[in-house]
């Protein structure tokens, strides 16, 4: 066959055997799955299966910058999606990796992974609570929030805890505003490398780790608040899929806050009709964070969620949105983006690669150096 040459864009009909494992309507053929290795495809679009939709979440691949989008497109109009847009970067291979900094890479469905989870791996309840077996297919030496990897981008943390860290978003969503003369987009992020915070430990409720992100959720909510008189939103996924457990946080001007309750209806109602592949959200509102349904969903292993935590001010107890999903459903992982830029009114934000919010590393080191003068006073760290 011919030698390795990276490709823009693929089209094959049949699927690859690593992509049809994701999908039981479709078989694949293993020399496709030679023919993606080779050429690494930034686009794989596939139209094996002619009635229906379906887009993988995007993946990377090792030593390389260079990531993979798999989609299938259905018959010329039929039914079901058969049009795709999209913008493409060709530009070439000295960009960061193209990975969406909220973790939304999958582990690499080409690659043979030792600490791949498998079923098995669940058989026994005493392997639910072990974080042994659930190593996760991204090791933390390739993990963007792991300290252990090399190329982690430590220039950007603002303070670092016994548990977790809080470090500046790249691509940040918001823009300075009012006093605040910094983005002050941020995010929490568990030192240890889990996917999500509750991985069927006891006592997950008093764990020190889940003391620490509420700690350091709370002390950017009154900075937010009490110095630049701003309010907070947070938004967290919790799911087996995750690679890296983190918080994001976002300062949204006060006047603007109230409308995040039509913000989020839009978004959903976009999510669940417009965009039919994607899990459905339904969201269930709870003002305190001690409601005993509230506690029973986060309290419980076996569930993933999406979370949004809106403080209108740091004195009141804040509101939480709660939708759940299915671990093998296909997550909007940009869609806590989608909602805060629509409050915010900055849609050319929603994505954290795109120009508008790319960052030099002089900017984002002065990011930090503004948002450490703003946070010195509430840093639950020093
Ligand atoms: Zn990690």
């Amino acid at each position: 066959m011919f030698n390795n040459i990276d490709l823009d864009i693929l089209i094959t009909k049949v699927w690859s055997v690593a992509i049809a494992g994701k999908n039981d309507s479709v078989t694949g053929n293993k020399m496709i799955d030679e023919i993606c290795k080779k050429t690494r495809p930034r686009y794989h679009f596939l139209f094996g299966d002619t009635d229906s939709f379906f887009e993988l979440e995007p993946f990377a691949w090792p030593e390389s910058n260079r990531t993979t989008r798999s989609i299938n497109v259905a018959a010329f109009h039929s039914k079901k999606k058969w049009a795709y847009a999209f913008v493409i970067d060709v530009r070439g291979s000295d960009r960061k990796l193209e990975a969406d900094q909220s973790s939304s890479l999958i582990p690499n469905p080409y690659m043979d992974q030792p600490g791949k989870r498998s079923f098995s791996d669940f058989s026994s309840k005493e392997d639910l609570g072990s974080s042994s077996k659930r190593k996760k297919a991204v090791l933390p030496s390739d993990c963007h929030f792991c300290f252990t990897n090399p190329n982690v981008e430590d220039h950007m943390f603002v303070s670092i805890g016994n548990h977790a860290y809080l470090t500046t978003a790249k691509g940040p969503l918001s823009v300075p505003s009012g006093d605040m003369d910094f983005h002050g987009h941020c995010l929490i992020v568990p030192i240890k490398h889990i996917p999500k915070l509750n991985m069927g430990q006891e006592e997950f409720f008093e764990s020190a780790l889940r003391k620490e992100l509420t700690s350091y959720e709370l002390s950017v909510v009154k900075m937010n608040h009490r110095k630049f008189d701003m309010s907070t939103v947070v938004f967290e996924i919790h799911s087996d899929q995750t690679i890296h457990f983190h918080k994001q946080i976002i300062p949204v001007p006060k006047y603007l806050i109230m409308r995040f309750q039509d913000a989020l209806d839009r978004q959903v109602y976009l999510n669940n009709e417009r965009y039919t592949t994607n899990a459905k959200m339904n969201f269930q509102v709870f003002s305190s964070s001690e409601n005993q349904e509230y506690k029973e969903i986060i309290g419980d292993s076996k569930k993933n969620f999406f979370q949004f935590t809106v403080y209108e001010t740091s004195q009141d107890e804040p509101l939480i949105y709660l939708s759940q999903f299915n671990v093998n459903d296909r997550l909007d992982l940009q869609f806590g983006r989608r909602v805060v830029a629509f409050l915010m009114r900055l849609p050319k934000r929603i994505n954290w690669s795109s120009p508008v919010c790319k960052q030099s590393k002089e900017q984002e080191i002065d990011e930090v150096k503004k948002f450490q003068k703003g946070y010195s006073a509430f840093d639950i760290a020093s």
